[in-house]
């Protein structure tokens, strides 16, 4: 895996905007991962997944993260900034030394609750893939859970994932949580208006996304200037460093 290049980043961009954000996210670890087979990402769990997208983060606009926040008590606006290590709850590692490998594909975890066994697996991509499909989000959860369990019995009597009672879901959801921490990053934050505690969570791939778009849109208008003036094609142009581009891009204002 590597740190996503100017050209790299505009193509992710350019192919991914008309995707859902689970196959965004498969989109940008493709990128940075050629060498892995798809199916191989697919299958990191979401927390995985997650994290390896908050060194790709840091690792094409830096570590330090901004975003805002509205407090649920008194609608007070909080700005928060943070950088992706204290998102990371997994041994840090560098984005060079990180290669995803069979390891990564979850082995089956166990769970017993009210008389009921399971094994089950964590969620990853694929299923994240097939749940987005517009329905509400207590059914999408109910659907994801149901998937990752891989075998379910009441006593000696076989269940099917549809079949399990509401609290061994609910027990199997805990569980999730506990074994994947990272795939639902949240931040506790403080009002400071009113001093109203929460829990906000932070999804990487949205955030990510967002900051891809406008940094495309920030590059294409800086092709066009340079383009214009000195007549270098596009590619020429992206494969600059940001600090050629602005340099040249100051020589033409002034
Ligand atoms: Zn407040």
């Amino acid at each position: 895996m590597h740190a996503l290049t100017a050209a790299e980043l505009l193509a992710v961009w350019e192919n991914g905007s008309a995707l859902s954000s689970p196959r965004r996210a498969l989109l940008i670890l493709g990128a940075a991962a050629p060498e892995s087979p798809p199916a191989e990402l697919g299958r990191l769990s979401i927390g995985r997944r997650d994290d390896l997208l908050l060194q790709l983060r840091a690792a094409a606009f830096g570590p330090h993260l901004e975003a805002t926040a509205t407090c649920p008590h008194c609608g007070e606006k909080l700005e928060m900034a943070f950088n992706t290590d204290e998102l990371r709850s997994l041994s840090p590692a560098n984005v060079g030394s990180v290669v995803p490998t069979r390891t990564d594909v979850t082995a089956p975890l166990t769970l017993e609750c009210d008389d009921h066994s399971l094994t089950f697996r964590l969620p990853d991509s694929f299923d994240l893939v097939e749940i987005t499909t517009g329905s509400d989000l207590a059914q999408a959860e109910t659907a994801l859970l149901r998937r990752c369990v891989l075998s379910a019995r009441n006593g000696n009597h076989v269940l099917t994932p549809d079949q399990l009672p509401a609290p061994v879901v609910t027990a199997l959801a805990a569980r999730l949580a506990e074994a994947d921490p990272q795939a639902d990053l949240s931040l506790s934050l403080t009002c400071p208006a009113c001093d109203h505690h929460w829990a906000e969570s932070f999804d990487i791939v949205n955030f990510f996304w967002r900051e891809i778009e406008a940094w495309s849109v920030r590059l294409l208008r800086e092709v066009h200037t340079l383009a214009a003036a000195y007549g270098w094609s596009e590619t020429e142009i992206v494969a600059l460093s940001p600090a050629r581009r602005r340099l040249y891009l100051e020589m033409i204002a002034s």
